[in-house]
C-alpha cells in the first residue's frame, strides 16, 4: 500500500483526499465506530481563512497582516513564524477546496465570539463537513476501516515500515505502507496522561471532544525519537456546565454567562476578574482557572436582569428567589455567599452598561476586581450554572517541517512520516488560541501531508 492515514478527523481526511487525488492507494484507519467518526472535528462550527474581500459567507476582508498579528498576539510570540505564515497563506483557498470536496457554507452567524468577518461557518457544522469529506473520499476510492486503532508504529532508523492495527474484534495485524500520515489528534481524552501534570484534579475535568484521542500514536512517535513541541501542561480549556457528559458533550455545554455576573468557588469566594476583557479574548482561560480551584468546581451567578443576554447552556439554570436560597441549592455556605455578593454589590460603580464594548461599569476597592460590565446582583430571581474545566485539546505534539515531515530528535526530518492537525498544532499554537484556527492548521497541513506522502510513495 502507498499511504496509511491514521485518524479520522478533518486533518486525516484532508490528507487522504489529497494523497488519493495525487494517485496514491490510501487506507484511512479511524479508531471510532462509524457513527462517531470524525474526532473533535465533528464538534466544530467554523474555520478561519485568509480572504481579500467579504462575500455571502463572510462580512469583510481578513488580510494576511491582520491574521498574522492576531496569531502573534494570542500566542505571545510562541509560534514558528515560517510555519504559521505558511498556514495563513495556504488557507486562502480553503473555501473553494472544501466546496470541491462536498462541504457547504452558510451565511455568517451572529454570536458571542464575533467571527462573522474572519471565519467561514459550515452548513450543518463539523459533522456535515466530516460526512462530506468521507463521502467524497469513499467515492474517490480511499479505503476506510472503522473501529480500527493504530496501536504501534514500527520504525527503522527514522523510517516508517509498518503499523500494528487492532480491529473491532480485537484482532491484531501488521500493515506496511510506503508512507504514513499521523493525524490522530492530541492526548486530551487521556486523563491518566493529564494526571502527570495536573494530579488528581484531572479526574474532575470534562473532555469536550472525542474519547478516542488518547495520544497513543503521539506517545509511540515520541518514544521512537520524534522531537516534541509544546508545553505538555498547556491545554485549551473553557468553562463547561458541570452537568455535561464526561466526554463528547461538544459545544452546547460551554457557558458564556461569566462576564454577566460573578463566579465563585466552593468556598463561595470570587477568584478572578469576570470582566477583564472582551469575552472572545477570555473565554479560553476559564477552564484553566477552574482547574486550579478546590475540587475543580465553580458557579456562575447572574440575576434576572441579564439572564437573556448570553447564549444559554443546554442545561437549565439553577434558580432561587434569594441569594441564601441559591446558596442552599448549590450546596454552598449561605452566609459566605451573601457576604461575597454584598461586598461585590457595594464595590460596583455603574456607568453606561454595554456588553459589546469594554464599558465603564466596574468595581472599586475589590480584590479581585471586575473591570467591566459590573452591575449589582440585585434583581431576583437569581440563577446559577455549576462549572467544570472543559478540555478542548492539548498543546504538546510532534515537531514538523514545512513538508509536514515529522522531525526527529537529531534534527533530521523523517522521510516518510508526516503529521497533520492537533498532533502537530503546537508548532504554530505554542499557547493561546484563535477561534477557528484548529481546522485551518489541520486543513493546510493535512493537504501538505497528503501531497508529500503520495510523493514519498512514488506519485
Ligand atoms: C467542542 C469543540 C469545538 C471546537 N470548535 C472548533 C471550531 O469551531 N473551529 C475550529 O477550527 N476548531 C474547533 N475545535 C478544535 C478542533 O476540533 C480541532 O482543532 C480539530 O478538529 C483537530 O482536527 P484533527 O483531525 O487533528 O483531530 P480530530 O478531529 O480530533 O481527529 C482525530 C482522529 O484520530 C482518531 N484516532 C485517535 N487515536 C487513534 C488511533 N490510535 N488509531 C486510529 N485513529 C485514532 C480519532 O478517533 C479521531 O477520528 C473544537 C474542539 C472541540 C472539542
Amino acid at each position: 500500500m502507498d499511504v496509511l492515514v491514521i485518524g479520522g478527523g478533518n486533518a486525516a481526511l484532508c490528507a487522504a483526499l489529497t494523497a488519493r487525488r495525487a494517485g496514491a492507494d490510501v487506507l484511512l484507519v479511524e479508531k471510532a465506530p462509524e457513527p462517531f467518526r470524525g474526532g473533535n472535528s465533528r464538534h466544530t462550527r467554523d474555520i478561519r481563512f485568509l480572504h481579500e474581500r467579504g462575500d455571502r459567507y463572510v462580512t469583510g476582508p481578513y488580510p494576511e497582516d491582520e491574521f498574522w498579528d492576531d496569531l502573534r498576539r494570542v500566542t505571545c510570540g510562541q509560534t514558528n513564524e515560517h510555519l504559521a505564515k505558511l498556514v495563513i497563506r495556504e488557507s486562502a483557498d480553503i473555501k473553494d477546496w472544501a466546496m470541491e470536496h462536498g462541504v457547504r457554507w452558510q451565511p455568517p452567524l451572529r454570536g458571542t465570539l464575533h467571527l462573522a468577518r474572519t471565519n467561514l461557518f459550515m452548513l450543518g457544522g463539523g459533522k456535515a463537513l466530516v460526512n462530506a469529506y468521507y463521502a467524497t473520499a469513499l467515492r474517490m476510492g480511499v479505503r476506510v476501516l472503522y473501529e480500527t486503532e493504530a496501536q504501534e508504529l514500527i520504525l527503522s532508523d527514522g523510517r516508517f515500515e509498518a503499523a500494528i492495527l487492532r480491529s473491532a474484534t480485537g484482532q491484531l495485524c501488521e500493515v506496511e505502507a510506503k508512507a504514513v500520515v499521523v493525524a490522530a489528534g492530541g492526548f486530551e481524552a487521556n486523563l491518566a496522561w493529564l494526571k502527570r501534570y495536573w494530579g488528581e484534579a484531572a479526574d474532575n475535568f470534562v473532555v469536550r471532544g472525542a474519547p478516542y484521542n488518547d495520544g497513543r500514536v503521539l506517545a509511540a512517535l515520541l518514544q521512537q525519537g520524534a522531537k516534541p513541541v509544546g508545553d505538555p501542561q498547556q491545554f485549551h480549556a473553557v468553562a463547561v456546565d458541570a452537568r455535561a457528559p464526561k466526554f463528547d458533550g461538544g459545544i452546547v455545554t460551554r457557558l458564556d454567562s461569566i462576564p454577566f455576573g460573578i463566579v465563585v468557588n466552593r468556598q463561595a469566594e470570587r477568584f478572578y476578574d469576570e470582566g477583564e476583557d472582551l469575552w472572545p479574548r477570555r473565554y479560553a482561560i476559564w477552564g484553566g482557572l477552574i482547574a486550579r480551584q478546590p475540587d475543580q468546581i465553580a458557579y456562575s451567578i447572574v440575576d434576572a436582569k441579564v439572564m437573556h443576554q448570553f447564549l444559554p447552556s443546554i442545561y437549565p439554570p439553577i434558580e432561587a428567589p434569594s441569594i441564601p436560597a441559591l446558596a442552599e441549592r448549590l450546596g454552598l455556605d449561605p452566609p459566605s455567599l451573601v457576604r461575597t455578593v454584598e461586598r461585590f454589590n457595594r464595590a460596583v460603580r455603574v456607568g453606561t452598561y454595554d456588553p459589546s464594548t469594554l464599558d465603564d461599569c466596574h468595581t472599586e476597592g475589590l480584590e479581585p476586581p471586575k473591570s467591566h460590565w459590573a452591575l449589582p446582583l440585585d434583581t431576583p430571581p437569581f440563577y446559577a450554572y455549576p462549572l467544570r474545566p472543559g478540555i478542548t485539546f492539548t498543546y504538546m505534539g510532534v515537531t514538523v517541517d514545512d513538508h509536514a515531515r515529522v522531525v526527529l530528535q537529531d534534527g533530521r526530518p523523517a522521510q516518510n512520516i508526516f503529521a497533520a492537525g492537533e498532533i502537530m498544532a503546537g508548532n504554530i499554537l505554542g499557547r493561546g488560541y484563535l477561534a477557528g484556527f484548529g481546522l485551518t492548521i489541520g486543513t493546510v497541513f493535512g493537504r501538505i501531508a497528503g501531497r508529500e506522502a503520495a510523493r514519498a510513495a512514488g506519485h
